[in-house]
């Protein structure tokens, strides 16, 4: 394809020369032209570029990240948009309605149009109940690891399933009044920014609800049920003698329609402000997306901005090539892969990224324990007289005479009794702690402790855990992300 290979020609003048070494630092690895890379079926040059970014991505301390889509492709939510999809089906159930596509259901417009209405209603409870059974993908659970282990910043989704909920990772819904707005944004993990499926909010008061059987099936039947609250405040009005304003609220799912203003936008605003100033992000992923919302597409150039004045990298990992142009000097690399497929891939270039907390701090407590035997050893060796050892020897192979007293003997007999049991003992200690450290994948990686915010953000000390692993490290197994089955296809939003 001409615009590939005019792009890496381009790209290759500019090669760092420590690419050979595959040590390029994050600041040679930028690129002033966004640069598409295939996962596989690389050339050489691609291969060894695709090693130094791994390398940088191993290395990254605080990363933010931005997803679409494409990351919940494989997890089961009907596609709103394909002939087979959701839209289908309501339009089946609704032939009056004269709605085109299913791009329609996400346009505050159609609320302009009363037939509209109970198509959306229907089409909604659809999408609540695709997105209730479906499982998180490889993609999911990687972020909710990089949470585990300290280094996510934070998650920016245009998706509104809340798949991430259910891996345990904190997801924006509503906002707390007793709680300030900068310690509510230190505690979430990912920002919705088209809002939450999950929950139901008043046209009128923005109160918010569960969904309940009761309200899934007056929305299945084509009805926006009305809202409790807004009843509630008529009623008290006409007790009181007051005039009836007659506005009482429908319930829809809490999402943010084209056309529409989010309702956090400004505590969203605030938030992101925070990140990019205090954050320090050093690693930006934008995941499963084609960057089409403006909206989005401004986010992106923010983030960006801070990323490379960090000396960061911006990494975008799509099936879907982006147009170049937009994006270069903004979007470093464009990775040409499913986004499952390429987490795979980096678990198998990088396994150490895919170790659990717990499994580190094992290995950091190996290497310590390591190291004490042998300076115990080389302590015993200094205070054990030189000639012991040769007595034994000459004794051996030539003179009996010359055997140690049985004073002598008892004594290098304890020592060596000594020896060995602490020996044995420690063998056996690493053993257990071997065994204890067997592959724990990242679905165990929600039931352990994860890393306080606070801790990961304020350590500014803090050293690339993987760069003080030794051969102990190596030895522990790595994790393996279980493969999700395959389901239908997803498109959220
Ligand atoms: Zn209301």
């Amino acid at each position: 394809m001409p615009s590939l290979i005019s792009s890496q020609e381009s790209f290759d003048e500019k090669l760092p020369s420590s690419l050979s070494r595959s040590s390029a630092t994050k600041a040679e690895l930028q690129t002033g032209k966004l640069r598409h890379l295939p996962l596989f079926e690389t050339c050489d040059q691609d291969e060894l570029l695709l090693k130094s970014i791994n390398k940088q991505i191993n290395r990254s301390r605080r990363i933010l990240i931005l997803t679409g889509a494409g990351i919940s492709c494989n997890a089961g939510i009907p596609d709103f948009r394909s002939s087979s999809g959701l839209y289908e089906l309501v339009k089946r159930q609704h032939p009056e309605a004269s709605i085109r596509s299913g791009q329609e259901m996400f346009d505050i417009s159609l609320f302009r149009e009363e037939a509209k209405i109970p198509v959306f209603a229907t089409f909604m409870e659809k999408l609540y109940s695709s997105a209730r059974l479906a499982q998180p993908t490889r993609t999911h659970r990687f972020i909710a690891h990089l949470k585990n282990r300290g280094k996510l910043l934070r998650c920016y989704t245009q998706n509104i399933d809340g798949l991430e909920e259910s891996l345990g990772l904190e997801v924006s819904s509503e906002r707390d009044s007793n709680s300030t707005m900068a310690n509510q944004w230190k505690n979430l993990d990912v920002v919705q920014l088209h809002g939450d499926l999950n929950k139901l909010s008043c046209t009128q008061c923005f109160e918010t609800y569960n969904w309940n059987r009761g309200l899934s099936r007056s929305l299945r039947s084509g009805q926006l049920p009305s809202c409790p609250r807004c009843q509630h405040s008529n009623r008290e009005r006409s007790l009181l003698g007051k005039r009836n304003t007659g506005s009482i609220g429908l319930l829809r799912p809490n999402i943010v329609l084209y056309g529409e203003n989010h309702p956090s936008c400004e505590f969203i605003t605030q938030g992101l402000n925070i990140d990019m100033a205090r954050g320090r992000p050093d690693l930006f992923f934008i995941m499963g997306t084609s960057l089409k919302v403006d909206g989005v597409k401004k986010l992106v150039r923010n983030i960006s901005k801070q990323v490379h004045e960090r000396n960061g990298l911006v990494i975008l990992i799509n099936k879907t090539k982006i147009g170049d142009c937009n994006w270069h000097g903004i979007i470093d690399y464009q990775i040409l892969s499913d986004c499952d497929t390429w987490v795979d891939y980096l678990q198998d270039s990088i396994p150490d990224l895919f170790k659990t907390q717990q499994q580190i701090e094992k290995a950091k407590q190996l290497k310590r324990e390591n190291s004490e035997l042998r300076k115990r050893q080389r302590e015993e060796r200094k205070l054990t007289p030189p000639s012991t050892p040769r007595k034994k020897k000459q004794s051996n192979s030539v003179k009996i005479e010359s055997l140690p007293s049985p004073e002598d003997t008892e004594s290098d007999a304890s020592a060596t009794r000594d020896h060995k049991a602490e020996t044995s003992n420690i063998i056996l200690k690493l053993a257990f702690e071997e065994a204890r450290t067997q592959p724990c994948s990242i679905l165990d990686a929600q039931s352990l402790p994860s890393l306080h915010r606070e801790d990961s953000l304020s350590n500014a000390t803090d050293t690339t855990i993987e760069d003080d692993l030794t051969e102990v490290d190596e030895e522990l197994p790595s994790s393996r992300l279980p493969a999700n089955p395959k389901q239908p296809t997803v498109v959220a939003r």
